[in-house]
């Protein structure tokens, strides 16, 4: 029954982990508390058991916005979900309530002060109820992050409803809260139910902050369009940040607490709308955001805990698809939070001092970034490699001589009389002609440039990691090194440290760039593009977020299998019955006409889905070998009969390989005059369709070439002159 509500509504053919057992707890009536990552799919573990059931259920949520997702997304699926809240009118509650008593709701979202009034109690009384669904339950929690006192009123549901199961939801795994959460609903005997906090679609990587505008720009780069947040320390970084990126060309807002409501309204509608790609933000923005297809989360300084990294990095690819989380840190990060906690308690500043400890340990670390997390919240890590962090993607290598560099370093340290700063003493060590550095004689010492060889950067990020492991200390307003007792054994060549680098062979993106490509293995990225476009209309059109209507992974699936029919559409994945109703021959129709007007075989385009990364990167990889012969100058034929694949599948992954590497020169790839010809006539009819292109050329051009030149010309920044309409047939 459950299955079938699952396809049903919501077109997924399995479940993910632990949902099975979650769900179960619900038809049998046993109160549960079920802990899974952002991205678990906890929603459906009360939603799919209330359409199973008879009456309605009460679903206890936070926040408004919240809820406003949660019931768009219900009935984007055909599932008759409502709301009551302050906010709305006497004439729109009226409504909920007619429904309500006719029986034509199954799912009631409702904030606590909402819920607990007497007159919601007397009347739900009156109504028939299936169960109590409380999300976001570490909301009751004074340890955790969101504390809201109004989740403590919710005791009394207990008392007022006895028959009633009730069932807790949170992606906070720490035992505080856990047990908070028990004894304030008053839960009985529940299943406890935990999900595996690895998140193996998550790339986390960490770097020291340098130039933090052009390491960003950079990284936006390369992912140009796509859904990300970048958080900051202060509301000032986040309008600095903002202000520098928008002048650079990026799609960005910046979001705090010091805008008003419409304005966090509007700026929080339009990312979640896909009109603005990059929210720039303080940890002010994060639980009502219920997105999909973040593709990426940047912290441009260190988070304030583990709690917090876990939480604002894992609100990327929640639709289970790769996405990336990149740690920029600065020695001066954990100073500024501390300054943060000035007005707290000496209890809490203690608990907050040692948060950013841990933080910065974590940040030095080079150890898996994924373990770590994994581990820090109790949880036994029991894999060689999770092949989905800077550490364990070989992007971090072992510097050849740690004793050495490190024994140069402290001495370094100890001939500066243990009076300055990290910076310092890198440069120092680097040989730097500083001017501070001549006026203090510095560039008198026998440590003067003993790491010459290295830059700056590089021995900075190794007085960090020697501090990680507890050879020097760093103290005092400045925060000058000193050497400690076990860096004094280090000096004498009695310990060694372990230093690591970037690993040279490997530019640090490759890895991730090749492993995000995978989960995009045999998708027609112009069909997807296509389809994104139609679905941005769509979502306005109809007044909620484009994911809503569909997901990120249901897009590449379209422009994977290219369904023809009905039949072939309900087989792809995150398409339930209503979708199929609502937009199944308007998305078959779109498919249609884009594989006429570019004359694709839609059989070329089947492939099976792969969206586990882990699985994906293992074993040899059809495109990845593609990459490397690519990478050698073979051409797209000589590929195909290496890697034994139809010429149709190598071009896409010739697109793929274009995109990745942005290759800006043709030369290789297709002829020079077809090159030019092609670019004098994108110039009129722009790169956005391939047809204008192909009907001036007579028809005479494959449209693989023709697609080759496009996605060159994108690489190199292509303009269109806004397009005239121009008589091709003369050129
Ligand atoms: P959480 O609340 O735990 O962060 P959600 O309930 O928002 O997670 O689900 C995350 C994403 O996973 C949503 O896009 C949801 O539709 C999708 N999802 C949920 N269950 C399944 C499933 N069984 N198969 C595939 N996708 C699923």
């Amino acid at each position: 029954m459950l299955s079938k509500v699952l396809k049903q509504y919501w077109g997924y053919d399995s479940f993910l982990p632990l949902q099975e057992q979650a769900m179960q707890c619900v038809m049998d009536d046993r109160d549960s508390l079920v802990i899974l990552p952002t991205g678990g799919g906890k929603s459906l573990c009360y939603q799919a058991p209330a359409l199973c059931r008879e009456g309605m259920m009460i679903v206890v949520s936070p926040l408004i916005a919240l809820m406003k997702d949660q019931i768009d997304n219900a009935k984007q699926c055909g599932i008759s979900a409502a709301t009551i809240h302050s906010g709305m009118s006497a004439d729109s509650k009226l409504t909920v309530v007619r429904l309500i008593e006719r029986g034509e709701i199954r799912l009631l979202y409702v904030a606590p002060e909402q819920l607990l009034t007497p007159r919601s109690l007397e009347f739900l009384g009156r109504q028939k109820l299936s169960a109590i669904a409380v999300d976001e339950a570490h909301c009751i929690s004074a340890w955790g992050h969101d504390f809201r006192p109004e989740y403590r009123g919710l005791a009394a549901l207990r008392e007022r409803f006895p028959n009633l199961s009730m069932h807790a939801y949170t992606a906070t795994a720490n035992h505080q809260v856990r047990d908070d959460i028990v004894n304030n609903l008053r839960l009985r005997e529940p299943e406890i139910i935990v999900g595996q906090f690895f998140r193996p679609n998550l790339v986390y990587r960490i770097a020291r902050r340098e130039r933090l505008v052009n390491q960003v720009g950079n990284f936006l780069d390369r992912l140009r369009g796509q859904s990300g947040i970048i958080y900051c320390i202060s509301r000032a970084d986040t309008e600095k940040l903002a202000t520098s990126l928008t002048s650079m060309g990026y799609s960005c807002a910046a979001y705090h607490a010091g805008l008003s409501d419409a304005e966090r309204t509007e700026r929080q509608e339009a990312f979640v709308e896909d009109r603005v790609d990059t929210i720039i933000a303080t940890i002010a923005f994060g639980m009502g955001i219920d997105k999909s297809n973040v593709r990426f989360v940047i912290h441009a300084a260190m988070p304030k805990s583990m709690a917090n990294y876990q939480q604002e990095s894992g609100r990327a690819g929640r639709d289970g698809l790769e996405a990336e989380c990149w740690l920029l840190y600065g020695s001066e990060d954990t100073l500024r939070w501390r300054r943060t906690f000035e007005e707290l308690s000496e209890e809490a500043r203690a608990a907050g001092d040692a948060a950013l400890q841990a933080m910065h340990a974590y940040c030095v670390s080079s150890q898996c970034r994924h373990r770590l997390l994994v581990e820090h919240f109790g949880q036994h890590w029991d894999r060689n490699s999770c092949d989905a962090c800077d550490v364990c993607l070989g992007q971090l290598e072992a510097v050849e001589e740690p004793l050495i560099i490190g024994q140069k370093i402290l001495s370094c340290v100890m001939r500066t009389g243990e009076r300055f700063g990290a910076t310092y003493v890198a440069m120092v060590l680097a040989g730097s002609k500083d001017r501070k550095i001549l006026q203090n004689r510095h560039d008198q010492l026998s440590t003067y440039g003993l790491l010459l060889e290295f830059r700056i950067s590089s021995i900075r990020d190794w007085i960090e990691q020697l501090i990680a492991q507890g050879f020097i200390n760093r103290s005092g307003e400045y925060q000058q090194l000193n050497v400690t007792a076990p860096g004094r054994e280090l000096l004498r060549g009695q310990v060694v440290p372990i230093l690591m680098r970037p690993a040279k062979a490997k530019e640090p993106i490759a890895a991730t760039a090749t492993s995000l490509l995978n989960s995009w293995e045999g998708v027609d990225r112009e069909l997807f593009a296509v389809l994104r476009a139609w679905r941005f209309k769509t979502s306005l059109a109809r007044n909620v977020a484009a994911f809503i209507i569909f997901s990120d992974a249901t897009l590449r699936d379209l422009a994977r299998r290219m369904p023809m029919d009905l039949v072939e559409l309900r087989s792809v994945h995150g398409v339930g019955d209503r979708k199929i109703a609502d937009f199944g021959n308007t998305v078959i129709e779109l498919i249609g006409n884009y594989c006429r007007d570019h004359q694709v075989q839609p059989s070329v385009g089947i492939v099976p889905p792969k969206t586990n990364l882990a699985e994906t990167i293992e074993g040899p990889d059809a495109m990845q070998v593609a990459f490397q012969l690519f990478d050698d100058k073979l051409s797209v034929a000589q590929v195909a009969l290496k890697i034994n694949r139809a010429e149709a599948t190598v071009h896409a992954y010739l697109q793929n390989y274009l995109n990745a590497r942005r290759i800006t020169d043709p030369s290789n790839w297709i002829a020079p005059e077809l090159f030019e010809l092609i670019k004098t006539i994108a110039r009129y009819s722009g790169l956005e369709k391939l047809k204008p292109i192909h009907d001036a050329l007579h028809g005479r051009i494959d449209y693989n070439d023709i697609r080759t030149a496009t996605t060159i010309l994108r690489n190199q920044g292509f303009q269109s002159i806004d397009a005239v309409p121009i008589d091709f047939t003369n050129l």
